[in-house]
C-alpha cells in the first residue's frame, strides 16, 4: 500500500494539550485560564461583530493593532498579532531559526516549544535549567542560535528580571532572543520597553491569560518593523485572516478596560500568596512564583499520585510526567473559593497517605 504521509510528519510527537473534560464539573486549575470573565463591554463588541461575519476580516487588524500601540506606547509598524500566542510562537521559530541557527530553549519550559521546531525541521537544543529550576544565562554562552524563554517561565512560575535579561542580550548581540511574555501580568517585568533599545528581541504576549480571552485566541508580537515585517510575510503567507473579526473587536474592547484586568491580576496574586503560604504549611516545595499558577511537589506523594487523586474529587490540576518535572504538580490560581476547594482536598489526600 502507498503511504502518503510525510517522515516528518510520522515522526512528530504533537503538543498534548490540558484536558477540557465535558464529562463533569471540575475545579478547573489546569489550564492556566483567567477564573474571571472577560471585561464587561467585550461580550457586546463581539455581538455588533456577528452581525458582520459575511465579511473577511481586515488582515492588518488596524483597529486592533493601533489600539496595542496606543496602550504599549509602540508605533504600529512595531506590532504584530496572532490566532493566540502561540500562533507566533510557530512563526517565531520558522522567521529566525534554520540548519545553522538552532532553537535554544531550557529543557524545562512550554512544551510548544521543541514542537515548534520539529513541525518545522528546524534543530534545536534543550539546555538544562539549574537544580532550583532556575536559568543560568553562562549555560548559552558560546551557543549559536536562536533563544526562546518563557518570562515568567512555565510551568515553574520563575521569573527573571528586566535587568538581568537585558545584559544576557547584551552579551549575544548577534543572535535573536524571544521572550515569551505569557504570564508577565501576573508581578514579573517586561521587555517590551527595550524593543527599541535592540533589534535582536522580540516579545510575545497573550490576551488568553490575564485579559481573560483564552477562547478568543489572541496574541500579539512587538519588536522592531524589520522582526515584525518578517512575521507579516509568514501571516501572508498562511493566513492573513488569522485574528478573526470577533476576537479583534474582543481585543480591541478589552484594551480600553484596563484597569478591570489589573484588578483581576492584583487578586490573582493575593490568592496566589495566600495559597502558596497554605500549601508551604503543608510541607510542600514550591519555587516562587510570578505566574498564575503554582509549581508545587510534596515530599509524600508522586505529581501523578495527587494529580489522580485531586481528579477523582473533581479538582483538575496538571502533573508532566518528564522525569524532572514528575515529582510536581501545577495549579492554576482561580478563584479564593475554588483554592479552598483544592486546597481542603489536597489536605485530605495528604492525610490518607499517612
Ligand atoms: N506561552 C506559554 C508559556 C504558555 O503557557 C501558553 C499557554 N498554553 C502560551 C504561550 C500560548 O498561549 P495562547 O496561544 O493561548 O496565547
Amino acid at each position: 500500500m502507498h503511504v502518503f504521509i510525510s517522515e516528518r510528519v510520522k515522526a512528530l510527537t504533537p503538543y498534548t494539550p490540558g484536558e477540557q473534560p465535558q464529562d463533569r464539573k471540575y475545579v478547573k486549575l489546569n489550564t492556566n485560564e483567567s477564573p474571571y470573565p472577560p471585561a464587561p463591554g467585550v461580550a457586546d463588541a463581539v455581538r455588533a461583530e456577528a452581525e458582520k461575519l459575511r465579511l473577511y476580516s481586515d488582515p492588518e487588524n488596524h483597529l486592533l493593532v493601533a489600539a496595542l500601540a496606543e496602550s504599549y506606547g509602540l508605533s504600529e509598524d512595531e506590532i504584530t498579532v496572532g490566532n493566540g500566542s502561540d500562533e507566533l510562537l510557530n512563526f517565531a521559530f520558522i522567521a529566525f531559526c534554520d540548519q545553522n541557527c538552532p532553537a535554544l530553549f531550557p529543557d524545562i519550559t512550554y512544551g510548544f516549544y521543541p514542537v515548534f521546531a520539529s513541525v518545522n525541521g528546524l534543530p534545536f537544543e534543550e539546555i538544562p535549567l539549574n537544580d532550583a529550576l532556575e536559568i543560568d544565562f553562562a549555560d548559552y554562552q558560546g551557543k549559536r542560535g536562536t533563544v526562546f524563554l518563557a518570562n515568567p517561565n512555565a510551568p515553574t512560575g520563575i521569573a527573571r528580571s528586566r535587568s538581568e535579561i537585558e545584559s544576557f542580550l547584551k552579551s549575544r548581540p548577534d543572535s535573536m532572543l524571544v521572550v515569551d511574555e505569557a504570564y508577565v501580568d501576573f508581578g514579573a517585568e517586561s521587555m517590551l520597553p527595550l524593543i527599541r533599545e535592540y533589534d535582536n528581541l522580540l516579545v510575545i504576549q497573550t490576551f488568553s491569560k490575564s485579559r481573560s480571552l483564552a477562547g478568543a485566541r489572541l496574541g500579539f508580537a512587538a519588536g522592531a518593523p524589520s522582526l515584525i515585517k518578517a512575521l507579516n510575510t509568514l501571516r501572508y503567507s498562511t493566513n492573513p485572516y488569522n485574528v478573526n473579526r470577533m476576537t479583534s473587536a474582543a481585543g480591541v474592547a478589552a484594551l480600553r478596560e484596563q484597569q478591570y484586568y489589573n484588578d483581576n491580576c492584583a487578586r490573582i496574586m493575593q490568592t496566589r500568596a495566600y495559597t502558596a503560604e497554605a500549601l508551604r504549611k503543608m510541607g510542600f516545595l514550591l519555587p516562587e512564583s510570578r505566574s498564575n499558577f503554582l509549581f508545587a511537589r510534596h515530599p509524600a506523594i508522586g505529581g501523578e499520585a495527587l494529580y489522580r487523586g485531586l481528579k477523582e474529587k473533581g479538582v483538575l490540576v496538571r502533573h508532566f510526567a518528564k522525569p524532572r518535572t514528575a515529582a510536581y504538580i501545577r495549579v492554576t490560581i482561580g478563584t479564593r473559593e475554588e483554592m479552598e476547594v483544592f486546597l481542603m482536598e489536597t489536605e485530605a489526600i495528604l492525610a490518607a497517605q499517612t
